[in-house]
């Protein structure tokens, strides 16, 4: 069957002609406001048209439209059950000494801890001890920021622990995350005192700030000394851990 320009809607077999008139003509009128003011002027003895004539109203009509349907034409059947929408995920629950049970929603976004990430001193795994008294495993990683730069928490979460007497990690704040489902605990270690910006039990979201840079506990200067560790409490390159999801 030719179409001749006009619209196809699924060609068939038997396609018959159904034509459905959308408007049988519409009118559309518009006019110009008829202007009171009426300046008619003698020039000469014969009188001048009025100046400001109302225009004649501008009509236009509309053609009608019409549209051939297939008599075989459905809607297309949006299948039951053909969508799902997922439930959030159940939060973690952390038992925590002192503080009981804690609830941890699963949040995946993930934030450097400080302002310029790029500036670091010791990185994760062996080292040669760098103090009396401090570890040749380092177990955690360090930025220098500079001191008193803000640290940060790497992602949503609960604080369970905030000290300003954490031994050898000084001002130390924990916070434990609900990331991809997986329990994570994030330790900032060394900040000033009196920088604490947080306390236990806090519900904390990703950048908010904990404390400041500082030096306190078993430090040699000013840095943030970063732990990272899952259920089973052993510690992690956080710093491979945080570009895996930064870059
Ligand atoms: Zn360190």
């Amino acid at each position: 069957m030719p179409l001749r320009g006009r619209l196809r809607l699924r060609p068939r077999d038997g396609l018959a002609a159904l034509a459905m008139t959308f408007a049988g003509g519409m009118l559309f009128v518009t006019s110009v406001p008829a202007l009171a003011i009426t300046a008619t002027a003698e020039r000469a003895g014969n009188p001048v048209a009025d100046v400001y004539a109302p225009a004649a109203a501008d009509v236009i009509v509309a053609a009608p439209q019409h549209l051939e349907v297939s008599e075989k034409a459905a809607p297309e059947e949006v299948e039951t059950g053909g969508y799902a929408v997922e439930a959030a995920p159940p939060p973690l629950q952390s038992s925590v000494a002192g503080l009981g049970s804690v609830s941890l929603l699963q949040s995946d976004l993930v934030v450097w801890p400080v302002v310029d990430p790029s500036r670091t001193s010791s990185g994760f795994g062996p080292r040669s001890a760098p103090c009396s008294g401090c570890s040749t495993y380092h177990d955690g990683v360090d930025f220098t920021p500079g001191n008193g730069s803000p640290v940060m928490s790497i992602a949503d979460g609960v604080v369970v622990l905030a000290t300003e007497n954490g031994g050898g990690l000084g001002v130390n704040v924990e916070v434990q995350h609900n990331i991809d489902g997986e329990l994570v605990t994030s330790s900032y270690a060394h900040m000033q005192y009196g920088s604490l910006a947080v306390s236990v039990g806090q519900q904390v979201t990703a950048g908010q700030q904990l404390g400041l840079v500082g030096t306190t506990g078993q430090s040699t200067g000013p840095h943030l000394h970063l732990e990272m560790f899952g259920a089973d409490g052993v510690r992690f390159d956080g710093m491979a851990w945080l570009h895996a999801r930064l870059g």
